[in-house]
């Protein structure tokens, strides 16, 4: 049996009215195979034996994908590049040994969420076969759409990442996706600007933001929610507020290099403001530039490490989020390990630098201050999540990080 939907006005707060972590309580239940009541009955005297781990106090993570190739060298082997992500460091865990399979930027990056370095299948502009964290997240504790997020810059490969085709999962499960490319668009822009600028809509607006958002709809927005994942009216009218919110705030004008990653990071900083999802997923990508310039993509690392930062600290500033609230900092893969004839980094030697990335890790789970040099792999940290928000990954090949936690 499945425990009941976490809605918000029973926030996932570990325990039950039995004082069970919810963990123990998924495991009594499936122990039992009967009623919660009775779950929690075989829990009181199997727990013991079973030495349950202990309920994890996280109920949120941020997972950002830090990807377009980047390398350990220009990030925690140069500190000055992410002060924002190494202070997070500081009060969390640092894996310099996590090994990265040289799939592509789709492949790699999808093997973060789907825990699997599987680039069969995974062709351009093909949603992978295997299921992401977000399908497991919600198919496996009940999670509302609304509780699951990715935000990312745009291209048809990373809005893939909002679901599989897994015909066990699929978008049923999927994340509600925000591509900042499809929300800032002109076209889109110019259509809200003729709302004009005042506060964000009242109740008497909605019907007018319901025909904006079907107008939207038929102009091909890219992903503002992702096709097949349904919310509930009330959530939809939320999103809806949330764009307009959006589009009349600074993100819109985000401009520069790496505009995109910092545009998405943004983006996800507003989510958690507004929507406190469970998951928040960031896909980054601008440090690809690197292919034609090392500055350029020096200068993406560290314009995300900014906006990193001040995500964190948004998160660190919201009582609500900052003793709940888990953040998971990982590259796809990094980049050859030397330049290029234009002074740029490819991806396609055998180096370290290309195959060994790092994870930062904080949160209230994490070891703090710690260095851990085990080598693991990319692939792992999708279980690692799942774990960290009481949910299995049964088709990942990774396995949970447990000697990250506390
Ligand atoms: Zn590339």
């Amino acid at each position: 049996m499945r425990p009941q939907a976490r809605g918000r006005g029973n926030r996932h707060d570990g325990r039950d009215a039995h004082g069970l972590g919810r963990r123990d309580f998924l495991r009594a239940s499936a122990l039992a195979g009967a009623s919660a009541l009775a779950g929690a009955t075989v829990l009181g005297r199997a727990g013991a034996a079973f030495a349950a781990p202990a309920a994890r106090r996280t109920k949120r993570v941020i997972f950002v994908a830090f990807a377009g190739g980047v390398r350990s060298r220009e990030c925690i082997g140069t500190p000055a590049n992410i002060p924002n992500i190494m202070s997070i460091a500081e009060k969390g865990v640092v894996l310099p040994a996590v090994r990265a399979a040289n799939l592509g930027h789709y492949g790699a990056a999808l093997a973060l969420f789907t825990g699997c370095p599987d680039a069969q299948g995974i062709r351009e502009n093909a949603r992978g076969e295997k299921p992401t964290i977000f399908e497991y997240l919600r198919k496996g504790t009940g999670l509302p759409a609304q509780e699951v997020w990715l935000s990312t810059t745009a291209g048809a490969q990373t809005l893939n990442f909002s679901h599989s085709t897994n015909p066990r999962y699929g978008a049923d499960y999927g994340a509600n996706l925000i591509s900042t490319d499809g929300l800032f668009n002109a076209e889109f822009r110019d259509l809200v600007a003729k709302f004009g600028n005042a506060a964000p809509p009242s109740d008497a607006e909605a019907d007018r933001v319901q025909r904006l958002v079907r107008s939207l709809d038929d102009a091909g927005l890219e992903g503002t929610a992702g096709a097949g994942v349904r919310n509930d009216a009330e959530t939809s009218l939320r999103i809806q507020r949330y764009i307009l919110e959006e589009l009349r705030g600074d993100t819109a004008d985000i401009t520069g290099p790496g505009a995109g990653d910092a545009k998405s990071i943004r983006v996800a900083r507003n989510l958690l403001r507004i929507f406190k999802p469970t998951l928040t997923a960031v896909v980054l990508q601008n440090a690809d530039v690197a292919h034609g310039s090392f500055n350029a993509y020096v200068d993406v690392i560290r314009r995300n490490d900014t906006e990193l930062g001040l995500l964190w600290k948004a998160v660190q500033d919201d009582p609500e989020l900052r003793d709940t609230t888990s953040i998971l900092i990982a590259p796809e893969f990094g980049r050859d390990a030397n330049l290029n004839e234009r002074n740029g980094l490819d991806h396609g030697d055998s180096s370290e630098d290309l195959g060994r990335i790092f994870l930062v890790a904080a949160g209230p789970d994490f070891k703090q201050g710690k260095t851990l040099a085990t080598p693991v792999d990319s692939f792992d940290l999708c279980p690692t999540v799942a774990e960290l928000l009481g949910t299995k990954t049964p088709d990942a090949q990774g396995k949970p990080l447990r000697a990250l936690f506390a």
